[in-house]
């Protein structure tokens, strides 16, 4: 059997398949109440446990916020964990004796929307979350890109304008420092939630900033497609949820470009597995490295 394990700030998420992919069962619990490492392995552990029945589980992925060290399995200092330099896949594999991949999230949520959501009809296909952050996942000739050293897909690093603000990152005028939930709720004083909320209601002031964030988008897409032709961005993260907010202004912005060819124009999709998106990711990375 394979396990995909989602491990977000807020959840945990275990899901358990066949070595086909089928899965068969799925649980989560609060990031909170496992308060160290060694409590997330434990608990996802047994719950593998519990349900694998008869069979052995071979393969595990956890998919986990950047920046991991996917060579050596090891999560470095998440933003959202207060968790650093912790030897994952090795714990993991220690506790269930099964061979255990760490992956980075977000190319786990592009290798799921692939496989099973919304990209399934392509062969090259960008995926990206925009929320708190901006993360990303390439798909290239029907396989996931992860680079030199496993770091591919950092879309929320690309820099938009040189002269732009300091992001967290330390560059400046990063896409993320412009359109991420955290920079938007910084901008208006109001949480993203809210500021997408009243825009939806028609409050002006809270329309442009969203346009203006999904223009920002917009642009990234115009240099994403100039530098990898892809068939299809699919787009997923809180913000999608307010689609048709961003989705006219992402795709006139895309369009506008003189030259990108209508022949050569990506598709522009809202993802469509939601928070599952990396727990089904996770399992697919698991069967592709059994
Ligand atoms: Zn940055």
């Amino acid at each position: 059997m394979l396990a995909g394990i989602d491990l977000g700030g807020t959840q945990v998420r275990v899901a358990l398949a066949r070595s086909d992919g089928r899965l068969v069962a799925s649980v989560k619990t609060r990031t909170h109440l496992l308060a160290t490492p060694q409590d997330m392995v434990d608990w996802a552990a047994a719950e593998i446990d519990r349900h694998r029945g008869r069979e052995k589980v071979r393969s595990i992925t956890i998919a986990a916020p950047g920046p991991i060290d996917v060579k050596r399995g090891v999560l470095v200092n998440p933003p959202n964990l207060p968790w650093q330099n912790v030897p994952l896949a090795a714990m993991m594999s220690s506790a269930t004796g099964a061979r255990v991949q760490l992956a980075n999230d977000a190319d786990m949520a592009g290798l799921g929307e692939f496989h099973h959501g919304a990209g399934r009809s392509t062969r090259n296909m960008v995926y990206i979350t925009w929320s708190t952050g901006v993360g990303g996942g390439l798909i290239i000739d029907g396989k996931l890109h992860r680079g030199g050293h496993g770091t591919a897909g950092e879309i929320g690093h690309m820099i938009i304008d040189p002269n732009g603000p300091l992001d967290n990152c330390g560059q400046r005028g990063c896409l993320e420092a412009f359109v991420s939930g955290t920079a938007l709720a910084r901008e208006t004083g109001k949480p993203a939630a809210e500021l997408f909320a009243i825009a939806a209601r028609g409050d002006q002031h809270a329309r442009a900033v969203v346009e203006k964030a999904a223009r920002y988008m917009g642009i990234a897409l115009i240099s994403l497609t100039n530098a990898l032709d892809p068939e299809m961005f699919v787009i997923g993260g809180g913000v999608s949820r307010s689609w048709a907010l961003v989705q006219p202004t992402m795709l006139a912005t895309l369009r506008s470009s003189p030259f990108i060819k209508p022949a050569r124009r990506p598709s522009l999709r809202r993802a469509r597995l939601g928070d599952r998106a990396g727990q089904v990711g996770a399992v697919e990375w698991a069967r592709i490295n059994q």
